[in-house]
């Protein structure tokens, strides 16, 4: 990414929420929530790529989701070219989501079976009315191309097609709009090892040819060291550190950041960036029902008698990197391994 694009942000996102309230028997009141988006802030400059890493059930895949509109968040305030997008406001949004696309994890689900690939990638211009039949057409037939595909595989269906196939007629569809945003939720966990780095190519030849800005959602943090800028890290629905993909790959600060990267395989086992396995005790506690005080100290190596009662605020170590734990607001050192 250029540095003139740094300060350029595109999408800005304050105090995400989305709660499922938790209700008892049919008529019942409600009991509690499962919090799965619990306050998310963060913002995406123009042709970056800005990932969001996890375990399964995070909350990374709701937040993504909740930024489409295909859920509807609790609350929040979300900016899209510094304008308030309105989730209530289906008009509103319906502009939106034109600039805003998304590209799904399972490429086998992801496409109707019973409609042609001509018809899969023309669909978003015949539903927003983007020219004439002859037009759409050639807009059809030069997307294919663009994904590596050719002429033909317009006439076949979804199951003709290889996942890696498939991938790339959701990327067409997605680019059809011409978007500035592609919310990409695992869009190679489904896909075999040597394919997924012809998509992840092709992800970043097109981000170049079109300045496209990507939120790519993943647990792989192999996939996400490879394509990102930014990085967020989630816990139990909050962002507990995010910053630059050499902050987070280099130099993690929170506890858990340290420890989802110690199960990562470096590429040079012997350089000073090595990382010592670090095995959490324990599962992720449930949403429904968190941890006091910092949501990770049951299973933190290094937790103090302040993680049990307050839950830390996010404190920046510099502009881009921040990290919500008491051991980095107290400047003590953080040593896991
Ligand atoms: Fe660990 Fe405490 Fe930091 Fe939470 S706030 S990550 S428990 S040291």
């Amino acid at each position: 990414m250029a540095q003139n694009d740094m300060n350029n942000t595109l999408l800005k996102v304050k105090d995400l929420k989305k709660h499922y309230p938790i209700k008892k028997g049919i008529l019942g009141g409600e009991i509690g929530a499962i919090k799965a988006v619990d306050g998310v802030s963060f913002e995406v400059k123009r042709g970056e790529t800005f990932s969001i890493v996890g375990e399964s059930g995070c909350g990374k895949t709701t937040t993504g989701m909740c930024l489409n509109n295909l859920i509807e968040p609790t609350s929040g305030e979300i900016y899209f070219n510094d304008k308030q997008v309105s989730f209530r406001q289906k008009k509103d949004f319906q502009e939106v989501r034109k600039n805003m696309q998304v590209i799904f994890q399972d490429p086998y689900s992801s496409l109707n079976p019973k409609h042609s690939i001509q018809r899969i990638i023309s669909e978003p211009l015949v539903i927003n009315k983007m020219g004439t039949k002859s037009e759409i057409e050639d807009r059809v037939q030069s997307l294919i191309r663009l994904v590596g595909l050719d002429s033909y595989h317009l006439n076949r269906y979804p199951h003709e097609l290889s996942g890696g196939q498939k991938q790339r007629v959701g990327i067409a569809r997605a680019l059809a709009l011409n978007p500035d945003l592609i919310i990409c939720d695992e869009p190679v966990s489904a896909l075999d090892v040597s394919i997924q780095s012809q998509i992840l190519n092709l992800f970043e030849e097109l981000q170049e040819k079109f300045n496209l800005t990507y939120i790519f959602i993943s647990h792989d943090l192999s996939v996400v060291e490879h394509i990102s800028d930014r990085v967020a890290v989630m816990y139990l629905g909050k962002i507990v550190e995010q910053g630059t993909r050499e902050e987070i790959f280099n130099d993690p600060k929170h506890p858990y950041t340290q420890a989802l990267l110690s199960s990562v395989p470096v590429a040079k086992p012997k350089s000073k960036n090595n990382r010592t396995r670090i095995v959490l005790e324990g599962d992720p506690p449930s949403p429904q029902n968190p941890p006091s005080g910092c949501h990770f100290h049951e299973r933190c190596p290094v937790k103090i008698e302040a993680c049990k009662k307050a839950y830390p605020d996010m404190r920046e170590v510099n502009n881009l990197h921040k990290v919500a734990c008491h051991l980095v607001s107290e400047n003590l050192s953080i040593t896991t391994q």
